[in-house]
This record gives C-alpha cells, structure tokens and sequence, in this order.
C-alpha cells in the first residue's frame, strides 16, 4: 500500500524537488501541493513544476483542499510550518518538517505538538548527514575533551538563516555528548581582538555564496593532527528523497516528536 503524501511550500527549491521524488517514490502516492494564497503558481500542474511533465494534480492554497493525504511534508517557513502543526494536529495527519531555523521556544511548541500527533522534525533529511551526526557523536566521546572543535557551513546565496539549521544541530549533537549546554559553548564568529581560544567553546563559521547546495565541516583539532568530518551534497534530491523516507518511516508511527536519527534506526 502507497502513503498518501501532499508537499506544503511545492513550489520552493525544496518543493519541487519533493514533487520529483514524491513522484519517483514506489511505496508513496503524491496526491497534492501547497503554495502561497497569493502565489503566481496556485493552480498550477505540480509535474510542471518540477519540470518532470504534467501529472494532472494542481497546487492549491488551503490545507483542507489536501484531505486526502495522511502525511504531510513542510518546507515552506517558520511561520507557516507553525501553523501547519495546528491544521495537522487537528485533523490527525503526520507531519515532516523540514524548515529551518525554529528557535528553542518553537522547538519545544513542535515537541508539545508530537504528544497528540506523529511529528518529525528533520532540519536536514539527508541520509548522509544524518550519518555524520553520529560520527560526531563517536568523534567527541573520543577526542571532544581535548580538541579545539570548530563548525563550518556553506550555502547559496539565497538562504536565510544562519547558522544552517544542520551546524546548530551538528553542534547540539558534539554539546551533548559532551555534557555542555550549547548556548553557553558557542561562539558565532568572531572579529577584533578575540583573545585565546578557551577549549570549552564550540566555534561556528558561515559562508554564502553563489548556488552551493550545502557543506558542512566539523574540525576536531589538536596541537599536531586534527580530525575533519565532512558531508557534502552535491543536489537537492538527497534532502528530498530522505523527506520521503522519513514519510514513509512517521505513516507507520505512534504520536510522537521524531528526528531523522530514528527514522534511519540510528539511535
Ligand atoms: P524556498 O523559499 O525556495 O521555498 C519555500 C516555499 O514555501 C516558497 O515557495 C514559499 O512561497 C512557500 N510558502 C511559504 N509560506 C507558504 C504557505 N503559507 N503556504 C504554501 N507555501 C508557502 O526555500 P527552500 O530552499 O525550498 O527551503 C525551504 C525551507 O526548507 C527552509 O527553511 C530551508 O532552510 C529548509 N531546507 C531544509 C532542508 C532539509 O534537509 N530539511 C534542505 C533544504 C532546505
């Protein structure tokens, strides 16, 4: 039996791309997509959007147009995928969120949410990146105590928020193994006279530029030899076929506030 998935925000960079491997997928059934009520695409042939050829399904504006689905997949932003919750909550859908960016209030507003409701929180779906999650929590409980570790990202130009979403997580995964409080650890850039580096801090460094998909490098480094864990996508198909992974994975689920660590058993 195919999921029935509708895409929220299809007419996005993500959104299209969702649209493709929505339509690709052989265990799920794209039955619709959302765009903004005052968008130029609304009403639009979803195949067209993804410039994969008409697939007879058009992009609708309210939620409710989308009753047929029973997960839904959101990237669209802050804002919007908060209210989606509610919509979700009310109607008994699952949801994937793969917006970034939510701040620790919202985080705990979605965790509230995933008690009445199955609910993934994945600010990256890439398999791989979430494979390197757990070669950072490897790395710290060996090396951590000792390193001076640093966080680098890349991205296009249009992104919006920064750090990605993925280095604050890359980030919460190294405090926690460590047994430090994040908010307290990192430091966001630095210019001037910085003074020594204190072996406590977890640095962060941001890049935008040009049509970089996203690269995320973690430095674990010593006086002598340092370790770099790195992961690097190369297309956005890898967060939207990981997107439907994790659809097809919460279809299956209780009520409850996932991450993409236990969709791919890797907890
Ligand atoms: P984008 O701006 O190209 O797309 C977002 C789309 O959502 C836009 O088309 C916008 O019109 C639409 N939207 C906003 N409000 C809406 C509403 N109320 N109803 C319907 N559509 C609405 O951005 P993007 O690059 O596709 O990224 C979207 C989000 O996903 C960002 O938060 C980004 O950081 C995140 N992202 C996550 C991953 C991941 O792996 N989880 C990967 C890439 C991007």
């Amino acid at each position: 039996m195919k999921v029935k998935v509708a895409i929220l925000g299809c007419s996005g960079r993500m959104g299209r791309n969702l649209i493709q491997a929505a339509h690709e997928h052989e265990s799920i059934e794209l039955i619709g997509g959302s765009v903004r009520a005052s968008s130029s695409f609304a009403g639009f042939d979803l195949g067209e959007l993804a410039g994969i050829g008409a697939m007879g399904l058009t992009t609708v504006t309210e939620l409710s147009q989308l009753n047929d689905a029973e997960v839904f997949i959101d990237f669209t932003s802050i804002e919007t995928s908060l209210e989606n919750i509610n919509w979700c909550k009310e109607n008994n859908k699952a949801l994937v969120i793969g917006t970034t960016g939510f701040n620790d209030e919202q985080v705990s507003i979605i965790k509230e949410a995933g008690k009445s409701m199955p609910i993934v929180l994945a600010p990256n779906t890439s398999v791989g990146v979430n494979l390197m999650f757990k070669l950072l929590e490897i790395t710290a409980k060996a090396i951590g105590d000792y390193t001076d570790i640093e966080i680098f990202e890349a991205h296009h130009r249009f992104k919006k928020d920064a750090p990605s979403g993925t280095a604050v997580k890359m980030g919460q995964v190294i405090a926690d193994t460590l047994g430090r409080d994040l908010n307290e650890c990192a430091v966001y850039g630095r210019e001037g006279i910085t003074e020594e580096r204190s072996r406590e801090t977890i640095g962060f460094a941001t890049v935008r530029a040009g049509d970089i998909v996203g690269e995320h490098t973690a430095y674990f480094a010593d006086l002598g030899e340092r370790i770099e864990i790195t992961h690097k996508a190369s297309s956005r198909m890898t967060f939207a076929l990981g997107a439907m992974r994790a659809a097809f994975w919460l279809s299956e689920a209780d009520n409850g506030f996932y991450d993409m660590q236990d969709v791919l058993g890797l907890k």
